[in-house]
């Protein structure tokens, strides 16, 4: 089968910086936890658990040792906790996630009301809530009922929406007529390099693959911007998962990868995927 590989796809800095920052820490000290899983990829999570990483869900779980602190950052309230138990922090924040939580509070102390496209559940917005006071979390046009029609509006994004639906809520906001609106593009360029390429991709190819965790939100808006592009895509961790009839009658396949999945994850699908 002939494979094409998007120009830009797999592991991004953020992550890289993230497992580079948790195999140094486990090289040096005695016990390493990780508040949350450190990237979205259970086969990276499983290694570095083989090495000694154990992840945590609270604070209220550790009592010694080292704490993690993963690529989407944590909020206020559990630094300040690990503070409060004088826990030792090695801090693996993506420094674009970091610059998010910095124009949030920024945006506050200048009067503006702060508004974050994206998805409330996730790590990233979570920190960014817990780091400025009056946020307002908005993920569909619908959300911004919630929103007061005299407020002054600083808009930003979690750092992994699509530039489409970043520019479509843009628009929805302007139509609702706010008094004052300042908009700072807090999007991940990493992550746009990849939906560009993707998309592209996808276009030319007769089914496509997304290949990264089912948690990894990059990942899961990768394989979503595809299937708009390519019905015959499919989201799947790893070579194991595919079901290797989807493959009849096609010619040419597409391979793509979110920021948290290992080059391993990927050459092993792409090369297998050649031999079918
Ligand atoms: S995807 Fe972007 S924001 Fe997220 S960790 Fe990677 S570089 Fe940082």
């Amino acid at each position: 089968m002939k494979v094409l590989v998007a120009e830009k796809c797999g592991f991004c800095p953020g992550v890289r910086n993230a497992i580079n920052l948790a195999e140094k820490t486990l090289e040096q000290e005695k016990e390493v936890s990780s508040l949350g899983h450190i990237i979205h990829n259970e086969d990276v999570v499983s290694q570095l658990s083989e090495d000694g990483l154990k992840t945590i869900d609270s604070i209220d779980a550790v009592e010694s040792g080292t704490v993690l602190i993963r690529s989407h950052g944590a909020t206020q309230d559990e630094l300040d906790k690990i503070n409060l138990k004088g826990l030792k922090i090695v801090d693996a924040t993506c420094v674009l996630v970091k610059r998010v939580q910095k124009i949030a509070r920024q945006l506050h102390e200048e009067g503006y009301k702060v508004v974050i496209i994206g998805d409330k559940n996730h790590p990233e917005i979570k920190a960014v809530v817990g780091f400025s006071q009056d946020v307002e979390v908005v993920a569909t046009p619908e959300d911004l009922d919630k929103l007061s029609k005299n407020s002054k509006l600083g808009v930003i994004c979690q750092t992994t929406q699509s530039l489409g639906h970043f520019a479509e809520m843009i628009a929805a906001i302007a139509e609702r007529g706010f008094s004052e609106m300042k908009i700072i593009n807090t999007l991940c360029r990493e992550t746009m390099e990849r939906q560009t390429a993707a998309v592209k991709l996808c276009r030319q190819v007769d089914i496509m693959f997304v290949l990264g965790g089912l948690h990894s939100a990059n990942t899961r808006k990768l394989a979503e911007l595809c299937k708009k592009h390519n019905l015959q895509t499919y989201h799947l961790q790893n070579w194991n998962e595919l079901d290797t009839t989807l493959l009849c009658g096609k010619v040419t396949a597409g391979v793509t990868a979110g920021a948290s999945t290992p080059d391993a994850v990927i050459e092993e699908f792409v090369y297998n995927l050649e031999r079918y």
